[in-house]
């Protein structure tokens, strides 16, 4: 019987002074391994020279594999272009700054070979990080698990493995919006976790900086649950039940107390109120819209540029998907 494939997905974007490390660490946890492993890179537009890092390492391991995108299409969309191109039995999907460390990996596979079929890493602790990094991240997934209907792990992000039927299930789900780890979830399939410590990055910084996380959490929520517009619902109903009520107020004041000079900051604040309510409701309504549009113009994931390493060495360009 042949070795079973694992398939490693590292999206990499700016990783120059990790890259090498990161190969370094994972083909030394994986030597001599019972599977045959090959490593996919997805170079996400990086601007520095991880390509040529990446490129090296290609033409020295015949494992190596490495996905050129034309230009950053974000993480989500690294992983995702990964996924499609994996040819494992089991795919692990990592980051490439090591802080997920590559050794809980074997962990995963064992779970996998309990007949789990998504064994995702849940982290612990998390380490040198930012205050903020760390309480935004723990209050997102707890008000994304309270938003959707699809029971969202918390504290739980990309770094898994799934079996080859979730990844083929994956391919299935056309959506650009992409937040994977919620569409491994919708999914479904026989899912457990294994607990690690997140370790400091080996090196560089953070490429998520504050805008990528704002726009990481609002395609969690928005493809994810319909909540917001019921809120918007919502306070609309609320609104109108109060202004009702002021509404009876100011009658009372005109009719009964002959009263009606008064009350220039009343109707300021009330409508400073209401114009503000209004533009939340409106800007609900539009994030939604956009996505209909995002969908319905069905453009192509990703562009990719180059491909190195598929199909013993080949080299082939302009691979649209
Ligand atoms: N990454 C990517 N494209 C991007 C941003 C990040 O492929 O536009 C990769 C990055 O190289 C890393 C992983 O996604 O391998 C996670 O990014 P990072 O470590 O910067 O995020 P953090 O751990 O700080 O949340
Ligand atoms: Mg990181």
């Amino acid at each position: 019987m042949s070795k079973k494939l694992l398939s490693i997905v590292v999206p990499v974007y700016n990783e120059q002074e990790v890259i090498e490390e990161t190969f370094k660490r994972l083909s030394g946890v994986f030597e001599n391994y019972f599977m045959d492993v090959e490593y996919i890179f997805i170079n996400d537009g990086s601007k520095d020279n991880t390509y040529l890092k990446l490129r090296e390492i290609a033409l020295a391991n015949s494992c190596v594999r490495v996905i050129n995108f034309a230009r950053n299409f974000g993480h989500q969309i690294a992983i995702t272009a990964g996924m499609d191109y994996a040819k494992g039995d089991a795919v692990v999907i990592i980051d490439a700054d090591l802080q997920d460390p590559p050794e809980v990996i074997l962990q995963m596979v064992e779970q996998w070979e309990q007949g789990y079929e998504v064994v995702y890493g849940k982290r612990l602790q998390r380490e040198g990080e930012t205050f903020f990094k760390k309480f935004t991240a723990k209050m997102f997934y707890r008000f994304l698990d309270s938003m959707t209907d699809v029971k969202l792990p918390v504290d739980v992000g990309d770094f898994r493995l799934i079996d080859r039927k979730v990844c083929d299930a994956m391919k299935c789900l056309p959506e650009r919006s992409r937040y994977v780890r919620g569409l491994v979830s919708w999914v479904g399939f026989k899912q457990t976790s294994v607990e690690y410590r997140r370790e400091k990055r080996f090196a560089g910084e953070t490429k998520y900086p504050l805008k990528k996380m704002l726009k990481l959490a609002g395609d969690g929520i928005f493809s994810f649950s319909y909540k917001p517009l019921k809120l918007a619902t919502f306070a609309g109903m609320l609104v109108s039940i109060i202004s009702f009520i002021y509404l009876i107020v100011v009658l009372i004041q005109r009719f009964v107390k002959n009263d009606i000079a008064s009350g220039w900051a009343s109707s300021m604040a009330v409508s400073l109120f209401f114009n503000g309510v209004m533009l939340i409701v409106i800007g609900i309504m539009g994030e939604y819209v956009g996505r209909i549009y995002e969908e319905v113009k069905a453009r192509p994931l990703y562009i990719v540029g180059e491909l190195l390493g598929f199909q013993d060495g080949a080299e082939r360009k302009n691979d649209i998907k």
